[in-house]
């Protein structure tokens, strides 16, 4: 047959960016499987084919003061008790794997928990295929015959596919079947009695307008995820039967496109439905081999079938496929049956059990907090992260939730009373997850070569012994009879011939009628094709119309980008100049700090110093102020012992007076003798009076000036204020004087002599007091002038610690 290609081929790989605005709703359905009794107590109820109701069960009721409630969901689809897998298949799988075939990926997974039907929907019962081998069967009804020969098609541990030349491939086939390998034989086999009834589909099923240029290829891969560590179902390992290994568990990684894949994960190349299904089954045994082995919860991990699809257009003579890598392109669709919803109290885990499956329950968190984060972000236009990263689950499912493709999710419900509670989370997540939007995928790009190659080649029209039309419609006329006359008077030949004729005649205008009638008919037709053509053209017009609006809308879209770019970068310019005056400031304010912290510092230390210094003259002066103290101490100490000696003395001799008037004196010390000397010596005459009388108590002292020639004479005795009171034994005594602080006229005037009393620091530090003497004479001009004569100088010296003693 061959078709005139509406659909487009698909492009080569290439990141699936948000080339449009358009997304699409996570597609929810519910699926309610039969009560295991028929008369249990049920909690679910089917209001429509869009709503189920949730009510309390008579059981939790009671526990909560008769609290009845009664709580409507919503899904895109609600499929009964009663539904068929095929019923299923066509609305929620089938547009998936039409979606596959077209080069666009697809997640489909079931959620529930244990026991609700998960299994049962994805992979089926035995008489009762599920999802899978349905879908399987309509991608081999839809490529059977453009599939590629295998390894054509070759997966990389890049995550990409690479592409050889059919005879390459089938010298690999060779090489391969050679090997002792019962899982690469080819596809014509028996089918596993196990399973057979669960791949044999009635109904025929088939993708719409597949691209008949473009070779196929079909690469299963299945995997566990237990405890969030990922496991390879198809690894061929060999069975050690003595130490059997525990399975490796394998890394996710990320692909140039960014998509994540499992490293090292086996993919086969599958060529039928019967094949795919027997891989699957082979992985499942295993899985359920290891379970029992390591003593696993199998409701515990979740298991994701992949189907990768691989396409390549035909080359321009539509003979080979095209050997060009960027031409492939790959599309998958994973089939995921989740593990139970439960939470762990309900499964009675233990110990390393409990931890496993607190984990695989971690592992539907973070599921169900992607789905959080995912619908908050688009719903408020917020910028979380969402959190794919935090298990090997989810971040597996990132490609599908944060690039472009159909996401379909089956929750399965048991209407069980017990199931009551754990349903309440299983609608709510449900509920969240509706509201999750993904980008919807585009058609790729055309290849660029002419639709229709396939059959381009091949003969049209008869071939071989076929007859040719004309040949048939001879030999429908009936055989003319024979023609020969022989006597004049054949009566029979003639008419024989003529009757032939007219029959023939007859045919032949029956025959034009109906060949008039079949060409109105074939005119119409073409007059109806002619009208569906120009009708495709209009729609094809006003589709790339519409690009072309969207094109420029585009356009427009990247121009006021630029702009704003423009605007932004000037901007950025500005702040950027903005920044450089503000760091110059900032280094002149540093600098002016700097010199303010030395100048600062410098006057701190100078501070310290002159506080040292000032200390040191504290210190000074006061020692000097002690020795000073001291000293007078002293003075006073011996002038007291003095005092003490006079009166010893004068009662000695009063005592010598009163009893013995002929004794004689008692010797004194040196320094009594001494100012007897002095006494005598003072006899001879002087210029001045002597004005120092020593006191009666007073110790003896040397006189140096002698007395004065005119005794009777007034003295002004001009003492200043500031003069300090010394305790100087000898103090000046002058009879008839008048006592100033102020030398004044008036007092001169009554007066013949004048005295100065005055006080310096010596050398040593010690006070002297100078006593300065003058004549006042009358001046002519009625004032007083004063001539002075003389000086007696009076100074007190310490005794340096030697004292005197009379005994
Ligand atoms: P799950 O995988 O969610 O733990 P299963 O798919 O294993 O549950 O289902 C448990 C049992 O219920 C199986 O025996 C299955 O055949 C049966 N079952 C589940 N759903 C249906 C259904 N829709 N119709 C008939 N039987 C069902
Ligand atoms: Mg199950």
């Amino acid at each position: 047959m061959k078709s005139a290609r509406a659909k487009t081929p698909r492009k080569p790989t290439v990141k699936k960016g948000s080339q449009t605005n358009l997304k699409d709703p996570v597609g929810v359905y519910c699926r309610v499987r039969p009560l295991g009794f028929p008369d249990q107590e049920c909690c679910i109820e089917v209001i429509n084919n869009t709503t189920v109701q949730l009510h309390t069960p008579e059981g939790y009721r009671l526990n909560r003061n008769g609290d009845y409630k009664e709580t409507q969901y919503s899904f895109k689809q609600v499929f009964g008790t009663h539904t068929t897998q095929k019923e299923l298949f066509d609305v929620v799988a089938n547009p998936l794997v039409n979606d596959l075939i077209h080069g666009k990926n697809g997640l489909l997974f079931t959620y529930g928990v244990t026991g609700s039907g998960k299994t049962h929907t994805m992979t089926g019962s035995p008489g009762e295929g599920g999802l899978l081998p349905r879908c399987l069967d309509m991608i081999f009804n839809s490529i059977g015959s453009f599939q590629a020969k295998r390894y054509v098609f070759k997966s990389n541990d890049r995550n990409s596919m690479d592409i050889q030349c059919e005879v390459d491939a089938l010298l690999e086939r060779q090489k391969r079947e050679a090997m002792p390998n019962p899982k690469t034989s080819s596809s014509k086999r028996q089918v596993d009695p196990e399973f057979a009834d669960m791949i044999t589909v009635q109904e025929f099923c088939k993708a719409e307008e597949v691209d008949e240029d473009s070779v196929y290829g079909v690469f299963v891969s299945y995997i566990e995820i237990y405890n969030n560590y990922i496991y390879d179902l198809l690894e061929e390992v060999p069975f050690d039967p003595i130490k059997p290994k525990p399975p490796q568990s394998k890394l996710l990684r990320e692909d140039k496109n960014h998509n994540m894949y499992v490293a090292g994960c086996t993919e086969v190349e599958v060529k039928s439905t019967e094949e795919a299904f027997e891989v699957f089954w082979r992985g499942q045994k295993k899985r359920r081999i290891a379970n029992t082995h390591l003593n696993r919860e199998s409701s515990r991990s979740h298991s994701v079938f992949n189907i990768k699809l691989v396409q390549a257009p035909l080359d321009a003579d539509g003979d080979n496929v095209l050997q060009e890598k960027e031409q492939i392109t790959i599309s998958q669709l994973s089939l995921v049956d989740l593990a139970g919803s439960e939470r762990t109290n309900r499964t009675r885990a233990e110990g390393n059990r409990l931890r496993e499956a607190g984990n695989i329950n971690q592992s539907l968190m973070t599921l169900r907090t992607c789905m959080d984060v995912l619908r908050e972000n688009q719903m408020y236009g917020t910028n979380k992260m969402v959190p794919y990263r935090d298990s090997k689950l989810t971040h597996l499912f990132k490609n599908y939730f944060d690039g472009e493709g159909k996401v379909r999710m089956i929750v399965c419900v048991n209407p069980k009373a017990e199931d009551y509670e754990e349903n309440l989370q299983v609608m709510r997540f449900a509920e969240v997850t509706q509201e999750v939007e993904v980008a919807r995928p585009v058609d790729k790009a055309i290849c660029g070569l002419t639709p229709g190659r396939r059959y381009r080649n091949q003969p049209r029209g008869p071939v071989g012994n076929e007859p040719l039309v004309t040949d048939v419609v001879l030999q429908s006329f009936p055989p003319l009879p024979s023609c020969e006359i022989l006597d004049i008077n054949d009566e029979q030949t003639l008419p024989r011939l003529i009757e032939a004729l007219e029959k023939r005649h007859h045919l032949r205008q029956m025959m034009i009628d109906e060949f008039n009638k079949q060409s109105n008919a074939f005119k119409a037709l073409l007059q109806e094709f002619d009208n569906a053509v120009l009708s495709k053209e209009n729609h094809m017009q006003g589709k790339l119309n519409e690009k072309e609006k969207m094109i420029s809308g585009q356009k427009l879209e990247i121009e006021r980008l630029e702009k704003k770019n423009k605007t932004l970068e000037y901007k950025i310019e500005i702040l950027e100049k903005t920044t450089t005056i503000y760091e110059e400031d900032k280094r002149n304010l540093q600098q002016e700090l700097e010199t303010q912290n030395q100048k600062l510092q410098r006057q701190f230390s100078d501070k310290r110093r002159l506080e040292a210094r000032l200390q040191g003259m504290v210190t000074e002066t006061k020692i000097k102020w002690e020795k000073e103290c001291e000293r007078r101490v002293a003075a006073k100490q011996l002038e007291m012992q003095n005092k003490l000696w006079v009166k010893d003395e004068k009662l000695k001799q009063l005592k010598a007076i009163v009893t013995e008037p002929k004794t004689e004196k008692p010797e004194r010390p040196s320094r009594e003798r001494d100012r007897e000397k002095v006494t005598q010596r003072s006899v001879s005459p002087s210029p001045v009076p002597l004005l120092f009388q020593p006191d009666q108590n007073a110790p003896p002292i040397r006189l140096r000036h002698r007395r004065s020639r005119s005794a009777g004479d007034r003295w002004v005795d001009h003492k200043p204020a500031s003069n300090m009171q010394t305790e100087t034994v000898m103090q000046p005594h002058v009879p008839h004087a008048i006592t100033v602080s102020v030398a004044n006229e008036k007092a001169l005037a009554k007066c013949e002599k004048y005295m100065l009393t005055h006080q310096e620091l010596a050398s040593d530090g010690e006070i002297e007091t100078k006593l300065i003497k003058g004549d006042i004479y009358k001046t002519r001009g009625g004032g007083q002038s004063v001539q002075f004569t003389d000086i007696e100088t009076l100074k007190q010296e310490s005794p340096n610690g030697v004292l005197w003693l009379w005994r």
